[in-house]
């Protein structure tokens, strides 16, 4: 799609895929002015992997396009860090450290992580810790409404009071009853199996004192507390990856409805899984890749671009060529808007008066697509540089650019890529293992000393090896200044 395309097709409507309603629908607001948004964020206890980091990044483009469209102010976006858990108290047990210090380390890192990835800030990042009291005050609501029932030191949610249970999954009672087994455990404690746990006794310490006895919450009813106190009973948008759909989101869907009497959220997103070629990536096939891992050998924004290459609702085949084509493709654009730059200096990719609302259920394909057809910012820019014209024409030509270039920065925008200053990508900031910065400024001053003592033989292996590594010198009157190729 040319620029000029991108200017006739103005819609003003973002739609996005309803997965409780499963179909496509126009998204409106209940109120434009506070726009909600809630994303299950990490339990925090280890390292992020690239799957939560597609549900992360999917929201935060989510994000961007809601604050582009209602203005960055009308925004709110909770995203919980679920600090008290099983996994999280084991932890804490093997290692002696106190659980505030795991759940705070592996929170910084997790922020660092999506930070490195150009994610903004939600609004909001809500601790299930913080949110004790409002978790016990919905279970309240829910044992006093007859949705919850108490049971040897656990409260329980008792799905067959809830009708409408399973409507997001599909996963009704009647599916679920055909697999029920009242076994062991947790399980002996409740009616049917399909209940779920809202509180649980104390374990290793912690715990919290409530009506219902002294203990700790289900995971659930946490992002239920923490969705209400931090934006309202009901939300616009509630997203996530795909594998939480059940049993979390259907539960929290049931628990909030039951003690608010009104849905939780008017639009479910769910991102779609992200695989390893043939396999899904987990833990037993040991194909689990982590931010962290990724982030040493490429810069963010090429593992930002590879996670938006896919569609958010199909799968992502995630490999090491999904990461160089990326690169490369980020290395092309740094060009162009390292040239644009010199032509339309003052043009930022905000505050623009060009409109690109072609919000089609978060169509990143799409929006790369426009952002690789850089061949008309190209032509304007090689006939201002190269062409003999009049003032007039130069003047017209330059205007084009400006508005040209401003369109396709704003897209990039709205992905939330080009957010670094093009001359340091080119200088290599958009790593890729590689000579370091200091080799290669080592290297070109040697290139100068043995090319004046006439030791041609070292400098033709100077030059192979920048050949090798694509890093094109450019010799000038003030010295000689080098970008990646
Ligand atoms: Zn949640």
């Amino acid at each position: 799609m040319s620029q000029t395309d991108i200017r006739t097709k103005i819609m003003t409507e973002l739609t996005l895929y309803n997965s409780l309603k499963r179909e496509k629908e126009v998204f409106k607001p209940m109120d434009p002015k506070r726009v909600t948004m809630y994303n299950c964020g990490p339990t925090v206890y280890s390292y992020a992997h690239i799957g939560n980091a597609r549900a992360a990044v999917v929201a935060d483009v989510l994000f961007r396009v809601l604050r582009h469209i209602y203005g960055k102010d009308c925004v709110k976006y909770a995203r919980n860090l679920t600090d008290v858990d099983d996994k999280i108290i084991a932890a804490a047990k093997e290692t002696g450290f106190p659980m505030y210090e795991i759940t705070e380390k592996f929170a910084k890192i997790y922020q660092d992580d999506l930070a490195a990835l150009n994610c903004l800030p939600p609004t909001s990042e809500p601790k299930a810790t913080e949110h004790i009291g409002g978790m016990i005050a919905l279970i309240e609501t829910l044992l006093a409404d007859g949705y919850a029932y108490e049971s040897d030191g656990h409260v329980f949610f008792d799905v067959s009071k809830y009708d409408e249970y399973g409507q997001l999954s599909g996963n009704t009672l009647d599916a679920l009853k055909k697999g029920d087994r009242v076994g062991e455990g947790e399980v002996a404690r409740k009616k049917q199996s399909a209940d779920f746990v809202l509180w649980k006794p104390e374990r290793d310490g912690v715990g919290w004192n409530a009506p219902f006895g002294r203990g700790r919450p289900g995971w659930h009813i946490e992002c239920s507390a923490m969705a209400k106190s931090e934006l309202g009973e009901t939300i616009d948008i509630h997203c996530g990856g795909v594998d939480l759909k059940f049993p979390h989101h259907e539960n929290e869907i049931a628990q909030s409805n039951c003690a608010h009497g009104k849905p939780m959220a008017n639009y479910w997103v769910h991102n779609e899984f992200l695989n390893m070629g043939k396999d899904k990536m987990s833990k037993s096939l040991g194909n689990v890749v982590l931010i962290r891992d990724l982030l040493k050998d490429w810069d963010g924004e090429v593992i930002r671009l590879a996670l938006l290459k896919a569609h958010y609702r199909s799968e992502l085949i995630w490999s090491e060529n999904l990461l160089k084509e990326s690169k490369k493709n980020l290395d092309d654009w740094y060009r162009v808007k390292n040239d644009c730059m010199r032509f339309a200096p003052n043009v930022k990719s905000k505050g623009n008066a060009e409109t690109i609302d072609f919000f089609d259920d978060l169509d990143t394909p799409n929006l790369i697509k426009f952002l690789s057809d850089t061949g008309a910012l190209q032509s304007l820019r090689n006939r201002l540089v190269h062409e003999g014209m009049t003032m007039q024409v130069q003047l017209e030509m330059q205007d084009a650019l400006v508005i040209g270039y401003g369109i396709w920065l704003r897209t990039a925008n709205l992905l939330g890529l080009l957010q670094k200053d093009p001359e340091d990508w080119l200088r290599g900031k958009g790593k890729e293992g590689g000579l370091s910065d200091d080799a290669i400024d080592n290297l070109i001053k040697e290139r100068a000393e043995v090319r004046a003592a006439k030791n041609w033989s070292r400098a033709d292996e100077i030059r192979g090896i920048f050949a090798a590594e694509n890093i094109i010198l450019e010799d000038g009157k003030d010295g000689t200044t080098w970008r990646r190729g």
